[in-house]
């Protein structure tokens, strides 16, 4: 089996590869390698191979593992976030994706002002309308943008999906598509109070459709790092 480091380099070709065919821009892609149950070494080798971005979704393990690696690289909250966690984002996590509704909204923006700085935040959509997952129903994002803005120490940067799994990516492409056209109408209406310029979307199985979709944010993990025990779709809330 290829090691780590070769599939960082081999993930990012493919990245490179679907971005160049979509006639994007090179380098308009990042990266976030997807470490929830990886170790500490096989963290290190992506790191040498050039990660500059490692998503995790549960605080504790974020924290556990920042303290090891510190901050060479960015960190991403990629999971569902209860409320009671989100102290302790602001100085840990450089995006937190998964912001779908206002009380955790709020209780972000009051941490971010007791730590001094300003959160960088997406805005989670349920594009697939899935009862068990994350995210706010698309036809509920402008209103909850609209009243996001009021929160002025977070920055609302783009919006984030997980659409429903399927083995085949092209089933994913419908809902990639419509997570940027909602992007480009809510930047159309001024939802947000700055224009929102990033989509987090794509996963293992599929990154190459979001990208071709334009996703600037993908979140790859067993395509890294190796199948992963446990569910491979969204975690419990952490
Ligand atoms: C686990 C996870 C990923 C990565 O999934 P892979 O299929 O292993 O690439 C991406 N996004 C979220 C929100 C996740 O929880």
């Amino acid at each position: 089996m290829s090691s780590v480091w070769e599939r960082v380099r081999e993930t990012r070709r493919r990245i490179e590869m679907a971005t160049a065919r979509a006639g994007r821009a090179p380098g308009s892609v990042k990266l976030v390698a997807v470490t929830k149950n990886v170790d500490l070494p096989a963290m290190e080798e992506a790191l040498r191979a050039g990660v500059a971005a490692i998503g995790e979704s549960r605080v504790q393990e974020a924290r556990a593992k920042r303290q090891v690696i510190g901050d060479r690289v960015e960190w991403h909250m990629i999971g569902p976030l209860q409320l009671n966690k989100a102290k302790y984002c602001p100085g840990l996590f450089t995006v937190v994706h998964s912001v779908d509704r206002e009380d955790l909204a709020r209780e972000l923006d009051r941490r971010a002002r007791d730590h001094g700085v300003w959160q960088c935040c997406l805005l989670q959509v349920n594009v697939g309308r899935e009862s068990q997952k994350g995210g706010c129903a698309p036809e509920k994002a402008e209103e909850l943008l609209r009243a996001l803005a009021g929160f002025d120490r977070l920055r609302m940067a783009g919006l984030m999906t997980v659409p429903p799994f399927d083995e085949d990516p092209e089933r994913a492409r419908p809902f990639y598509r419509e997570l940027a056209a909602l992007r480009d109408e809510l930047n159309r209406k001024g939802a947000g109070r700055e224009p929102l310029a990033e989509l987090s979307m794509g996963m293992s199985n599929d990154f190459e459709v979001a990208v071709e979709e334009g996703a600037t944010l993908v979140r790859v993990g067993s395509a890294i790092f190796g199948p992963r025990p446990g569910p491979l779709t969204e975690d419990k809330e952490t």
